[in-house]
């Protein structure tokens, strides 16, 4: 279970987060859409403590993730960007291996094994001496998530995971994302796939202008929108 309470954060004097709260139970997809600008990477960042919060705090299984230290932290999350950020130079299993032995100090072909073994979840065991360049968009984010996987995660955060690939290519990473979120993966979804918000996941939060307009149950925001906030932006995207 991951908590985020009355998180505050300026860039300056841009003030970006407004005392976000966010609730994502374990086991649990939590969306989280609203219009560019409106905070949704840089609360993924906080979260994972890339940035520091001016003020709030973070919560994973009740207990507080600000003192810790945050690589520590940072292994307990994977993320998944809209740029997968793969290495160019390193072939797709010594991609999805180097934080294994690197980080997680695990024997080079025991890394080997199990990085073989996460690109087979994703259907991309065939891929694993390839480059990431010789690799579609779809293919190469798929990669990313086998990555982050193969770290055992307690929660996955995904930010924009589809936005950067052709259309043809979204379907097979939703399709991955969908099976992890019913597989119990506990996951913070910022997302401009409003299908995937409602259809899969389990509370959808809508955030403008650094606070949160409104959460709840998919079929609620989607179906009975109670803001004009929201009401606009649904009206804008779908
Ligand atoms: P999008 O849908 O376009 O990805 P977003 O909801 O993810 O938008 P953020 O990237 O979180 O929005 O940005 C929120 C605000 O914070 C914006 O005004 C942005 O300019 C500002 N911002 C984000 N990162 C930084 C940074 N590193 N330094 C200064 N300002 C930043
Ligand atoms: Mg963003």
């Amino acid at each position: 279970t991951l908590t985020a309470k009355n998180i505050h954060l300026s860039f300056g004097s841009n003030h970006v987060l407004r005392g976000i709260d966010l609730h994502v139970p374990k086991g649990t997809t939590a969306s989280v859409i609203g219009p560019s600008g409106s905070g949704k990477s840089t609360l993924l960042r906080v979260m994972n403590r890339l940035i520091e919060p001016d003020q709030g705090d973070i919560f994973l299984d009740d207990r507080s993730v600000l003192k810790d230290n945050p690589d520590e932290l940072r292994r307990r999350i994977g993320m998944v960007f809209q740029q997968f950020n793969l290495f160019p130079h390193k072939t797709v299993v010594q991609n999805v291996s180097l934080a294994l032995s690197k980080i997680r100090k695990m024997p080079k072909d025991q890394a080997h094994a199990k990085a073989l073994e996460q690109l087979d979840l994703v259907g991309l065991k065939h891929k694993a001496d390839a480059r990431p360049g010789n690799l579609s968009g779809g293919q190469q984010q798929r990669v990313a998530i086998a990555r982050a996987l193969a770290m055992e995660p307690e929660v996955m955060f995904f930010d924009e995971a589809t936005s950067a690939l052709d259309p043809e290519l979204v379907k097979g990473v939703l399709a991955l994302m969908t099976d992890l979120s019913k597989g119990g993966m506990t996951m913070v979804v910022v997302t401009h796939e409003m299908g995937f918000s409602r259809n899969v996941s389990d509370t959808v939060t809508f955030m403008d202008g650094g606070v949160v307009v409104e959460t709840g149950p998919p079929d609620q925001l989607f179906t009975e929108p109670k803001t004009d906030r929201l009401k606009g932006f649904l009206s804008d995207v779908l």
